[in-house]
């Protein structure tokens, strides 16, 4: 289940003694500048954006990261709790260093799993930091699906989890011109798509049953085409609707890449964020870039302004 909690009520009641993230004071230019968060070190964009975007806007906030509901069973599991840990110590914390030394321990100690086949410091993809999430199988559904060709009457139902993350490709068609339809197929009648039995493209892949996850996580496959929305005409959407579920979904938290090796992440209402407080309630979306603005939070109010950094990993919650 979402936390029912506005996020604002929800650090209310956390205890005084945890660091709150407040605006730089006035004789800064940029008023929308909050302190300092994390900054680069030796490609660390990758983490730095995953981990911000899981302490600050997901981790206590939706109670689907709850460390209690990750699966003991998955082989993440361990890492899982890890990832749960340094979030909650991210946020507590108020140094920017210390806050480098944690997320630098954490990556040092992915490696040693064999969950980051890179070492820290040399580059990788943020997309990889993801199977962190796979032993949350409640993210991940049973999907019963029907298969059928209308060709050569091949027919076949089949049960598999829903995917996370959803991967969202072929921008160039008109097909798929926005999130919105690329997940409208995928929950409706995936066709035509090409019969294994009889080499026609007339194979229908129908979703028979399933039950809706409350968290979506998108991944847009660029392959190598850096700016999605302006080289495909490729729309992103806020909010994503679902009929035949009678579901809403709304855009909560983006990792981006704004070009070919950098990372950089965006959250709606940060986590234990006091920025309504001080009555800018006006700025909802913030950005965190730990190259630029000296590795602080800065507020934007123009959503035209995230889909300028080229977001590749999505997360939806159902609102
Ligand atoms: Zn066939």
């Amino acid at each position: 289940m979402i936390n029912l909690k506005k996020p604002n009520e929800v650090s209310r009641e956390k205890k005084q003694s945890i660091s709150k993230l407040t605006p730089i004071p006035s004789e800064n230019k940029a008023t929308n500048k909050y302190m300092a968060w994390l900054q680069w070190e030796e490609n660390s964009c990758r983490y730095d954006s995953f981990l911000t975007v899981f302490s600050l806007g997901l981790y206590g906030k939706f109670h689907e990261f709850d460390k209690t509901r990750a699966d003991k069973r998955h082989k993440n599991h361990k890492a899982y709790l890890a990832l749960c840990n340094i979030a909650k110590k991210l946020e507590e914390i108020n140094s920017p260093a210390k806050r480098r030394h944690f997320v630098n321990e954490f990556s040092d100690y992915l490696y040693e799993l064999k969950i980051d086949e890179n070492r820290r410091g040399e580059m990788g993809c943020a997309q990889e930091l993801l199977t962190l999430l796979l032993p949350l199988f409640h993210l991940q559904p049973f999907i019963e699906e029907e298969i059928r060709c209308d060709f050569c009457g091949f027919k076949e139902e089949r049960r598999i989890r829903w995917p996370l993350p959803l991967k969202v490709h072929q921008f160039g068609s008109l097909q798929f011109n926005s999130i919105q339809k690329y997940f409208d197929w995928f929950v409706g009648s995936r066709s035509p798509d090409l019969c294994e039995v009889c080499f026609q493209k007339e194979l229908r892949v129908v979703l028979k049953q399933t039950q809706i996850p409350n968290l979506i996580i998108v991944e847009c496959i660029n392959a190598g085409k850096m700016t999605i929305s302006k080289q495909n005409k490729f729309e992103f959407n806020s909010t994503i609707i679902s009929k035949s579920f009678q579901a809403e979904f709304e855009l909560v938290a983006t990792i981006n890449q704004p070009c070919p090796y950098h990372f950089n992440c965006s959250i709606l209402k940060p986590r234990n964020f006091d920025f309504q407080e001080k009555g800018e309630s006006r700025f909802e979306w913030f950005l965190h870039d730990d190259i630029e603005n000296e590795g602080s939070l800065v507020a934007f109010n123009n959503i035209s302004e995230l889909w300028d950094q080229n977001p590749i990993i999505l997360f939806y919650a159902r609102s």
